[in-house]
């Protein structure tokens, strides 16, 4: 196994489908599992694809498990490399059959012997092989059970209490109080596994199938050294790991004390599969791994994502009645596989130790630099982002500072703009009266020629009252023109008022004041304003529609006259010709008695139908003016419907500037008590100060008196 490089090695998985147990096949359960030859891929019914780092079909026997997957991690330990293998399944699917979790010594040369005794019977043979190297080996061999520490290699199980976890100051995982057995041959290694099993089948009767609700860690600590260079030597450890049955609990029906079982083994297995999720996230790098939530993950915090080679035997069952399952553990293997360990070399812990105070040292001092204020040379690196921190600070300062200075031309702006708004409303309403007035006026003076009236008239009184009417007239005219030039500004101003709000001048004081408060105002009679603008927007337009229409209407007034007195001759032509048809008809009638009249009667009737055909024609033309009267009518409603709009527009505008006005008021007051109090404030200060000064000025006295006191 190579070296980690600095992208880490990824944890890698194993899976193994055990062969069809008698009782499944006597349930008549069906395989629902494919393997493809050749290739590490398994294949769920019939289209769902796993691929994994290895794949053992359950025709592989425990000699080929063991030589392709775990061999490797025992040479690596020989480098000075940390490993581990997980065995991971539901109940039942081989964990225990494949770690060896039920050795004993006469089981020794079968097929059947699983991880365990065949990794201790590999590392011995290793070590015969390197005469120069002095080893000391070490086991434990626990189980985590409810939460609880058991040290399967202590007869008496009362000490578990005392077992805890701490952190090693190298950065690994320590077990205080848990058994450590040396050992010198594979023999008294195996011996341990053996009597670790037992204690655990032990249990298991006891507690009724402890062995599948439990956690069971076997542990070998390897120290190596060169007998030629006492300096170089390494230590690591290595632990097989046979994990509790992943089942859900829903399925083993657990209530009572078995739900608590079993919610401390899922609390374990969650718990592996939260740490397995955040090291397999590619955008959690550096984030957060809850590694302290379980015992388990805590024990093994070293080895998952962290200084180890860690293999995961996924173990499953090749029985359609645990599909589910399967899938579960499937999906579960496939996380832990994007999990990228860095293994390191376990180096000399001296020259580790120098290293690790080195760097400590330095870490120490840059802290102490910063301490004293940032006068920092240049050449340390971790400074920078202080210092762009700082910079990053001031900056929001001043940026802080600008925002309330705009925020308060802001508000004056507005305030302003909100001045002129109603100035011009006022103005408006001014006009209108006076517009009024002036029609009346000029109605009633207008059509005279006073000017001719004044030469006239011989009576001294009425010439000077003439005179002064003279003089209404001429002023008359020239208000005219001033009212067509003031309706002129008042729209330029209009106009204007978008850019008046932004070219308002900003801050010219800066007293302080609560921020919040002003920003809102400002944004409040912005918004006011707006409303205003678009009111007043509106409102020109409709009046400018009523004022087309009325146009159109005072247009059609003579037409509208015409017609009428159109209408009247028409009717009167009508009812005449009437009258001249009906006359004809009665001679017609008197001519038929009499044959001579023939010729005359034939005449008659021509002028009869001619009569008729005129009656239609005129009928025609009254009806179409009727009509044309009766759209002048619909079109004088919707004029008036338009003024109706427009006053209420206006009462609108009025109300909404009586609101900006108040809300400035408002604002004005608060900022006017908010200065006084920032005076009183400053005048206490002072005075405080200036009595400060006055203490400390009587207070040198004082002390000087002393001092020439003492000296004489
Ligand atoms: P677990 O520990 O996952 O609960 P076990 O290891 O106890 O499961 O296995 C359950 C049963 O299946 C045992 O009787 C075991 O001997 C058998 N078994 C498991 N895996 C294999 C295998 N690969 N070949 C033969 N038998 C197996
Ligand atoms: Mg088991």
């Amino acid at each position: 196994m190579e070296r980690g490089d600095d992208k880490g090695i990824p944890v890698r998985v194993a899976l193994r489908c055990r062969p069809m147990a008698p009782k499944e096949m006597s349930e008549g359960c069906q395989m629902c599992l494919s393997f493809m030859p050749g290739e590490p891929q398994v294949v769920v019914g019939s289209n769902k694809p796993f691929t994994f780092d290895y794949v053992f079909d359950p025709s592989v026997e425990q000699e080929e498990v063991f030589n392709t997957a775990v061999a490797p991690l025992i040479r690596g330990i020989f480098k000075g490399y940390n490993a581990t293998v997980l065995a991971y399944g539901q109940t039942g699917s081989g964990k225990t059959y494949s770690m060896g979790g039920t050795y004993t010594a006469d089981q020794e040369h079968e097929p059947s012997v699983g991880v365990i005794p065949r990794v201790i019977k590999l590392l011995f043979q290793e070590k015969e092989q390197r005469q120069d190297w002095e080893f000391t080996l070490k086991v434990s061999y626990l189980e985590i059970y409810n939460e609880d520490i058991l040290d399967l290699l202590c007869s008496s199980r009362e000490r578990s209490s005392q077992i805890s976890i701490r952190d090693d100051p190298k950065g690994s995982i320590k077990i205080v109080g848990l058994t450590e057995r040396s050992v010198t041959c594979a023999q008294d290694t195996v011996t341990c596994l053996e009597q670790g099993n037992k204690s655990r089948t032990v249990g298991s009767t006891a507690m009724n199938s402890q062995s599948s609700r439990s956690h069971a860690i076997f542990t070998i600590y390897i120290n190596q050294m060169k007998k030629t260079d006492k300096n170089s030597s390494f230590h690591c450890k290595l632990h097989l790991v046979d994990l509790a049955g992943s089942e859900r609990q829903k399925k083993t029906k657990a209530e009572g004390d078995r739900l608590k079982e079993g919610i401390n083994i899922n609390r374990g297995l969650l718990c592996l599969g939260n740490v397995i999720s955040a090291l397999g996230d590619e955008n959690r790098k550096g984030g957060f791994v809850p590694y302290r939530d379980s015992k388990l993950t805590r024990l093994l915090q070293d080895s998952l994502g962290g200084n180890s080679h860690t293999l995961m035997i996924a173990c499953i069952s090749p029985a359609d009645s645990n599909l589910e399952e399967t899938l579960n553990t499937l999906r579960y293997a496939d996380r832990a596989r994007k999990i990228k360990n860095k293994p390191v070399v376990n180096l000399d812990p001296q020259a580790a130790e120098l290293q690790q105070l080195k760097q400590q040292v330095q870490q120490l001092q840059v802290l102490l630099l910063q301490a004293h204020g940032g006068i920092l040379p240049v050449s340390i690196n971790s400074m920078a982002p202080s210092e762009n921190l700082q910079s990053l600070m001031e900056k929001n300062q001043s940026l802080m500072e600008e925002n309330q200075k705009l925020s308060q031309g802001l508000s004056e702006a507005a305030g302003q703009t909100a001045q002129l708004l109603e100035r011009i409303i006022l103005e408006e309403q001014e006009n209108e009266k006076m517009n009024t007035q002036l029609e009346q006026l000029q109605h009633a003076v207008g059509k005279l020629d006073l000017q001719k009236l004044v030469e006239t008239v011989e009576d001294e009184e009425l010439k000077e009252n003439l005179e002064v009417l003279c003089n209404l007239q001429q002023t008359l005219t020239e208000l005219q023109s001033e009212k067509a030039a003031a309706v002129e500004a008042a729209a330029l101003m209009v106009n204007s008022e978008e850019d008046g709000t932004a070219e308002a001048e900003m801050g010219q004081d800066n007293k302080r004041s609560s921020d919040d408060f002003s920003t809102q105002h400002a944004l409040r009679q912005t918004q006011m304003s707006k409303e205003l603008l678009e009111l007043n927007k509106a409102l020109a337009l409709k009046e400018a529609l009523a004022k087309k229409m009325t146009q159109n209407d005072s247009q059609l007034e003579p037409i509208q006259s015409q017609y009428q007195t159109n209408i009247k001759d028409l009717e009167l032509k009508v009812s005449n010709l009437q009258k001249e048809k009906e006359e004809l008809v009665l001679a017609l009638q008197m001519a038929k008695k009499d044959v001579n009249q023939a010729k005359l009667s034939e005449q008659r009737q021509k002028r009869l139908q001619e009569l008729e055909g005129q009656i239609g024609e005129l009928k025609k033309k009254l009806n179409e003016q009727a009509k044309l009267l009766k759209l002048k009518e619909a079109t004088e409603s919707t004029v008036s419907k338009l003024n109706q709009e427009i006053t209420e527009m206006k009462n609108q505008r009025v109300r909404l500037m009586r609101q900006m006005k108040d809300d400035a008021q408002k604002f004005r007051q608060w900022k006017q008590q908010k200065d006084k109090e920032v005076i009183q404030l400053k005048e206490r200060d002072r005075k405080r100060h200036y009595e400060m000064l006055k203490l400390e000025r009587d207070f040198q006295k004082q002390a000087n008196v002393l001092r020439r006191k003492t000296e004489e």
